[in-house]
């Protein structure tokens, strides 16, 4: 164990060029930027160290075409002799850059220990550091039976469908091939991440009537009917949420309960023109609700109290109609923590950072939901190097130490979990 460790210290300018290949490649989402060429960067060099590659398009997914296509790619080694496989998937894709950078977004400038650009912290580093790590562990010498898979996907960002749910309905994460999964998201290298909150979007749109706006007693506003509304959740369900505790350990603790933001509201008449409005009672007002919740609360209980206190203002309040509209929903998931692949990640944290790592929970989803739900794959957790909070920020960096230890974590947590039957 200690040579595997001194291998991967050895690798370190080899880990920092191979972050460095991957966020030159602007992977930007949306729309989908020069996926197959990232695809095939992580296909070649795999399919060299005798990796079995297959590419696979998210065909018919949203946002594919010949222009974007949905390219992943799957690399599998089969080890000494049968047993489990270890997989690793990261998102190929980033956000775009947006404004306020003081270095070149897409350069992979390396400055004072740190790798700069879009896509270093979340998640290229993450996806080259467990590269690094199962070809450090093939050269080891140890004897690896089982195999190893890694995984580059796409879309992560706009909700994984044709890439990681697209794998997951065919079969790629079944049980019966792949038994664990690390995603090394960037949570940070000395927390254990094992799962996330559910989401319910939903639109949520008020009625009135139309009229003159210097005689509004002749029209109804769907405007106050949504005053009306708001005025409820924030004196009744947002204190109700706030009490809901939780076995999830969610970080920030601030997450660790119910929440429900209130994320736009649109009444009256459209914006987006120069002149002068005109005078009119609003007949419609619509907002959109975000909706986090609970392993200890179900998708329905979210959705039936949202109805109820809808319903209870229907019966009160004259002239008060509206429509619930679902828009998105994920369940929440979590890990067992006695899991193989929980525990066997914690002990090599402990091996090789010499502390203890942190149990956590994540405030929003990522492609976990899709192993867990579409795959039917329990044993899955976010683990990987990088400053959460940096994630979609200008001036976003990875940490080159961080790279290097969690990489030595991903070697000793695959192998443990490899060699559990011996
Ligand atoms: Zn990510």
């Amino acid at each position: 164990m200690p040579r595997l460790l001194a291998a991967i210290e050895s690798r370190r300018d080899e880990l920092v060029a191979l972050t460095q290949q991957l966020v030159r490649i602007p992977t930007t989402n949306p729309p989908g930027e020069a996926y197959r060429e990232c695809a095939e960067a992580i296909g070649r060099r795999l399919a060299r160290r005798g990796f079995s590659v297959e590419y696979v398009r998210g065909l018919g997914t949203p946002g594919d075409s010949d222009r974007y296509p949905r390219i992943n790619v799957i690399a599998r080694r089969e080890g000494t002799r049968p047993g489990r496989c270890v997989h690793f998937n990261g998102h190929i894709d980033v956000v775009e850059a947006g404004r306020g950078w003081s270095v070149e977004p897409f350069a992979a400038l390396v400055r004072d220990g740190r790798i700069y650009g879009r896509g270093s912290c979340d998640m290229k580093g993450g996806l080259a550091a467990a590269i690094v790590a199962v070809e450090a562990l093939l050269d080891s010498g140890l004897p690896l039976p089982g195999a190893l898979e890694i995984s580059g996907t796409v879309d992560e960002e706009s909700g994984g469908y044709g890439g990681v749910a697209y794998l997951a309905e065919r079969g790629w994460f079944a049980p019966t091939r792949v038994q664990h999964v690390i995603i090394p998201e960037p949570l940070n290298v000395d927390r254990v991440c094992i799962g996330h909150r559910g989401v319910w979007w939903s639109e949520i749109e008020t009625h009135g009537r139309i009229a003159h706006g210097s005689m509004p007693f002749l029209g109804d506003s769907a405007i106050r009917h949504m005053g009306a509304v708001l005025e409820r959740l924030e004196h009744e369900l947002l204190p109700r949420l706030a009490t809901r505790t939780t076995v999830m350990p969610v970080v920030p603790p601030a997450a660790r309960q119910s929440t429900l933001n209130v994320n736009s509201v649109h009444g009256g008449q459209p914006e987006g023109y120069d002149g002068l409005p005109s005078p009119c009672v609003a007949d419609s007002c619509r907002i959109i609700i975000d909706r986090r919740f609970l392993v200890e609360e179900t998708l329905e209980g979210v959705k039936g109290e949202l109805r109820e206190l809808l319903d209870r203002l229907a019966a009160e309040r004259p002239g008060f109609r509206y429509e619930l509209r679902d828009l998105f929903e994920v369940l929440p998931v979590m890990a067992d923590r006695a899991g193989p692949v929980v525990q066997a990640t914690l002990a090599a944290v402990r091996e090789v950072l010499g502390r203890e790592a942190e149990v956590v929970c994540s405030p929003g989803t990522y492609d976990q939901k899709h192993i867990d739900r579409i795959g039917r794959l329990k044993d899955c957790i976010a683990y990987g190097p990088g400053i959460l909070d940096l994630a979609h920020q200008p001036d976003e960096f990875v940490l080159i130490d961080d790279l290097v230890a969690s990489a030595k974590v991903m070697a000793v947590a695959a192998h443990r979990l490899l060699t559990l039957d011996a």
